[in-house]
């Protein structure tokens, strides 16, 4: 399916323990690349430098060798290359599609059920629920936004995703997996649903979105393997690699292993941690028919991605 010069990568943050959902994901990647010869890179996503710690980027790669594991060249480290996202932050700033955004999440929420009370009708929310930004201060003069910050105002950068999709009208991305509601193929982006993202803190010059972007172009990644809790946000991802002019992967977001009480399982619950269930005497082997894998590691038959029970 996919050629031999392919890269896949598999990419937690280190500020909690690995469980089930993600022992099925570096199983399949891993998996993928090997049956097809490409390469299989570890990135340690680790911007949020308050909670993410070396301690469990350790637990990580300890958890990966359990499974069998291995990956190609030195992982990439995101706290380490914070140049690279500076540097995108700031071509983004160049071409005015970011701005500095002043409202705490306290005057957000405020303003939302203001907004709510008044009208009688939701304010519109992101696909995983979170209020959009209400852009109050998106057309700020250059004058009143050097004020607020001289007076040490909070704020994060925002994307001006309406300006930003004025620039690039149409997108789409090859998806070879399936959305939540079963969508494969070409599937259109819609990163309006998002609102204006944070790309930026004060402290840290980057976000999620925009360090993926930035490192799946700059580690040559060819193909994302990734769970379906994803797939939405890969409309911003894909509208961020078009204004970057960064190259488009290939997208395969795969089911998520949930737990017995049918959720989407948490770094927070121990009791599916891979260390608690290594620690519990479980195997690789065990750990891999947990999650619906073959048995054997390596066996070809993974990189036919089933599509369990959705
Ligand atoms: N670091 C992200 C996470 O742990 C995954 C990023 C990605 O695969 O695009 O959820």
């Amino acid at each position: 399916m996919f050629p031999s010069d392919s890269v896949l990568r598999f990419a937690p943050s280190p500020n909690g323990e690995l469980h089930l959902g993600h022992a099925y994901s570096a199983l399949l990647n891993r998996g993928m690349a090997r049956a097809i010869g490409g390469k299989f890179l570890l990135r340690h996503e680790d911007i949020d430098t308050a909670r993410c710690t070396p301690a469990y980027e350790r637990q990580v790669e300890e958890d990966l060798a359990f499974l069998g594991v291995d990956w190609d060249e030195r992982p990439r480290r995101q706290s380490e290359h914070m140049h690279d996202y500076a540097a995108a932050l700031e071509a983004l700033a160049a071409e005015d599609l970011v701005y500095p955004a002043f409202m705490s999440r306290g005057e957000i929420k405020a303003h939302v059920e203001r907004f709510e009370e008044e009208e009688g009708r939701p304010w519109p929310r992101d696909p995983d629920g979170a209020p959009l930004y209400p852009g109050l201060d998106r057309h700020a003069s250059t004058k009143e936004r050097e004020r607020r910050m001289s007076e040490g105002a909070r704020f994060a950068w925002r994307l001006d995703v309406e300006r930003a999709i004025e620039m690039i009208p149409a997108l789409t991305w090859d998806e070879h997996g399936a959305s939540p509601i079963g969508e494969s193929g070409t599937i259109v982006a819609r990163p309006l649903e998002w609102g204006d993202v944070v790309l930026g803190r004060m402290d840290i010059p980057t976000s999620y979105h925009l360090s993926v972007v930035v490192d799946d172009a700059i580690q040559g990644v060819t193909d994302v393997v990734r769970g379906r809790d994803l797939f939405y946000a890969t409309s911003v991802q894909r509208l961020l690699q078009a204004l970057l002019g960064l190259p488009q992967p290939r997208y395969h977001h795969h089911e998520l292993i949930l737990g017995t009480d049918g959720r989407k399982l948490s770094k927070s619950a121990r009791d599916t941690s891979l260390r608690s269930l290594r620690e519990a005497g479980m195997t690789a082997e065990d750990v891999r028919r947990m999650v619906g894998l073959p048995g054997r590691p390596a066996d070809p038959s993974e990189t036919a991605l089933r599509s369990r029970g959705s």
